[in-house]
Protein backbone atom coordinates (compact mmCIF):
# COMPACT_ATOMS: atom_id res chain seq x y z
CA UNK A 1 0.00 0.00 0.00
CA UNK A 2 1.67 3.85 -1.09
CA UNK A 3 1.92 5.69 2.11
CA UNK A 4 0.87 9.63 2.29
CA UNK A 5 3.87 11.98 2.97
CA UNK A 6 3.93 12.61 6.85
CA UNK A 7 3.88 16.02 7.91
CA UNK A 8 3.90 14.94 12.08
CA UNK A 9 4.31 11.99 13.66
CA UNK A 10 3.21 9.73 16.54
CA UNK A 11 0.14 12.52 17.90
CA UNK A 12 -1.54 11.23 20.68
CA UNK A 13 -5.30 9.20 19.70
CA UNK A 14 -7.02 12.26 21.67
CA UNK A 15 -6.68 14.48 19.10
CA UNK A 16 -8.63 12.60 16.59
CA UNK A 17 -12.24 13.32 19.00
CA UNK A 18 -10.84 16.96 19.61
CA UNK A 19 -10.00 17.61 15.82
CA UNK A 20 -13.78 16.59 15.28
CA UNK A 21 -15.44 18.09 18.24
CA UNK A 22 -13.95 21.50 17.41
CA UNK A 23 -16.32 23.67 16.39
CA UNK A 24 -14.66 25.53 13.54
CA UNK A 25 -14.56 23.33 9.76
CA UNK A 26 -10.70 23.10 9.54
CA UNK A 27 -7.99 23.89 12.87
CA UNK A 28 -4.25 23.96 12.40
CA UNK A 29 -2.45 21.17 13.66
CA UNK A 30 1.48 22.82 13.91
CA UNK A 31 1.41 24.87 10.89
CA UNK A 32 -1.03 22.25 8.95
CA UNK A 33 -4.46 23.19 8.08
CA UNK A 34 -7.00 19.87 9.03
CA UNK A 35 -10.46 19.92 8.13
CA UNK A 36 -12.36 18.80 11.30
CA UNK A 37 -15.73 17.41 10.02
CA UNK A 38 -14.92 13.48 8.82
CA UNK A 39 -16.48 10.16 9.06
CA UNK A 40 -12.99 8.67 9.74
CA UNK A 41 -12.66 10.41 12.58
CA UNK A 42 -16.35 9.93 14.24
CA UNK A 43 -15.92 6.35 12.80
CA UNK A 44 -13.04 6.02 15.38
CA UNK A 45 -14.67 7.86 18.54
CA UNK A 46 -17.89 5.62 18.41
CA UNK A 47 -16.00 2.28 17.55
CA UNK A 48 -13.05 2.78 19.16
CA UNK A 49 -9.74 2.95 17.59
CA UNK A 50 -9.55 -0.98 17.30
CA UNK A 51 -9.79 -3.70 14.28
CA UNK A 52 -13.19 -5.14 14.78
CA UNK A 53 -12.02 -8.18 13.62
CA UNK A 54 -9.05 -8.92 14.80
CA UNK A 55 -8.67 -7.05 17.77
CA UNK A 56 -5.18 -4.82 17.33
CA UNK A 57 -5.63 -1.68 18.92
CA UNK A 58 -4.72 1.80 17.75
CA UNK A 59 -1.78 3.42 19.54
CA UNK A 60 -0.88 6.98 17.42
CA UNK A 61 -2.13 9.19 14.82
CA UNK A 62 -0.18 10.94 12.00
CA UNK A 63 -0.85 14.06 10.25
CA UNK A 64 -0.45 13.30 6.32
CA UNK A 65 -0.83 15.17 3.36
CA UNK A 66 -2.82 12.65 0.46
CA UNK A 67 -2.34 12.47 -3.38
CA UNK A 68 -4.79 15.05 -3.40
CA UNK A 69 -3.02 17.21 -1.19
CA UNK A 70 -5.09 17.36 1.78
CA UNK A 71 -4.12 16.99 5.15
CA UNK A 72 -5.82 14.42 7.26
CA UNK A 73 -5.25 12.35 10.62
CA UNK A 74 -4.54 8.32 10.11
CA UNK A 75 -4.16 6.35 13.39
CA UNK A 76 -2.00 2.99 13.56
CA UNK A 77 -1.36 0.08 15.33
CA UNK A 78 2.02 -1.25 15.48
CA UNK A 79 2.55 -5.16 14.96
CA UNK A 80 5.58 -7.00 14.64
CA UNK A 81 7.27 -3.27 14.50
CA UNK A 82 5.15 -2.56 11.27
CA UNK A 83 2.80 0.57 11.44
CA UNK A 84 -0.59 -1.00 10.14
CA UNK A 85 -3.12 1.17 9.66
CA UNK A 86 -6.84 1.35 10.88
CA UNK A 87 -9.56 2.05 7.93
CA UNK A 88 -13.24 2.86 8.11
CA UNK A 89 -14.96 0.16 6.51
CA UNK A 90 -18.37 0.05 5.32
CA UNK A 91 -19.84 -3.54 7.13
CA UNK A 92 -22.67 -3.30 4.16
CA UNK A 93 -20.43 -3.12 1.04
CA UNK A 94 -20.97 0.46 -0.85
CA UNK A 95 -21.20 -1.35 -3.81
CA UNK A 96 -24.24 -3.02 -2.80
CA UNK A 97 -25.98 0.17 -1.60
CA UNK A 98 -24.77 0.04 1.64
CA UNK A 99 -24.95 3.54 2.87
CA UNK A 100 -22.25 6.56 3.92
CA UNK A 101 -23.48 6.50 7.66
CA UNK A 102 -22.01 5.71 11.15
CA UNK A 103 -24.57 2.74 11.57
CA UNK A 104 -22.80 1.14 8.67
CA UNK A 105 -19.21 1.97 9.48
CA UNK A 106 -16.24 -0.17 11.39
CA UNK A 107 -13.12 -0.07 12.18
CA UNK A 108 -10.96 -2.58 10.47
CA UNK A 109 -7.03 -2.63 10.66
CA UNK A 110 -5.57 -2.30 6.68
CA UNK A 111 -5.00 -6.47 6.66
CA UNK A 112 -8.43 -7.19 7.33
CA UNK A 113 -9.99 -4.91 5.34
CA UNK A 114 -7.82 -6.54 2.47
CA UNK A 115 -8.73 -9.94 3.67
CA UNK A 116 -13.03 -9.11 3.82
CA UNK A 117 -12.51 -8.40 -0.17
CA UNK A 118 -16.00 -7.65 -1.85
CA UNK A 119 -17.24 -11.70 -1.67
CA UNK A 120 -18.00 -11.67 2.06
CA UNK A 121 -20.95 -13.02 3.21
CA UNK A 122 -23.59 -10.03 3.31
CA UNK A 123 -26.72 -10.14 4.99
CA UNK A 124 -29.13 -7.85 2.61
CA UNK A 125 -32.26 -8.10 5.25
CA UNK A 126 -29.98 -7.64 8.57
CA UNK A 127 -28.31 -4.31 6.44
CA UNK A 128 -31.93 -3.27 6.10
CA UNK A 129 -33.03 -3.86 9.40
CA UNK A 130 -30.05 -1.89 10.68
CA UNK A 131 -30.29 0.90 8.76
CA UNK A 132 -26.59 -0.12 6.94
CA UNK A 133 -28.87 0.23 3.77
CA UNK A 134 -32.09 1.03 2.23
CA UNK A 135 -34.33 -0.14 -0.50
CA UNK A 136 -33.75 2.37 -2.15
CA UNK A 137 -29.87 2.65 -2.48
CA UNK A 138 -29.65 -1.43 -2.67
CA UNK A 139 -32.14 -0.68 -5.77
CA UNK A 140 -29.57 2.24 -7.16
CA UNK A 141 -26.89 -0.05 -6.71
CA UNK A 142 -28.54 -2.75 -8.93
CA UNK A 143 -29.53 0.36 -11.54
CA UNK A 144 -26.02 1.29 -11.64
CA UNK A 145 -25.04 -1.80 -13.37
CA UNK A 146 -24.04 -3.83 -10.03
CA UNK A 147 -26.30 -6.62 -10.26
CA UNK A 148 -23.49 -9.19 -10.08
CA UNK A 149 -22.52 -7.99 -6.27
CA UNK A 150 -25.90 -8.84 -5.11
CA UNK A 151 -25.46 -12.45 -6.22
CA UNK A 152 -24.98 -14.56 -2.73
CA UNK A 153 -27.54 -11.85 -1.10
ZN1 LIG B 1 -7.53 -6.46 11.85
Amino acid sequence: MSRNKVLIEKLPLTIIKDTYNSKQKEIEIGKYKVKTKDDRYLNFIKNGFICAKCGIKGEYVNLECNRNNKNHLNVYAIKDGKEILLTKDHIYPKSKGGLDSIKNYQVLCENCNENKADNSPINLVQALRSGQATKKSVEKAVRSGRPKALIGV
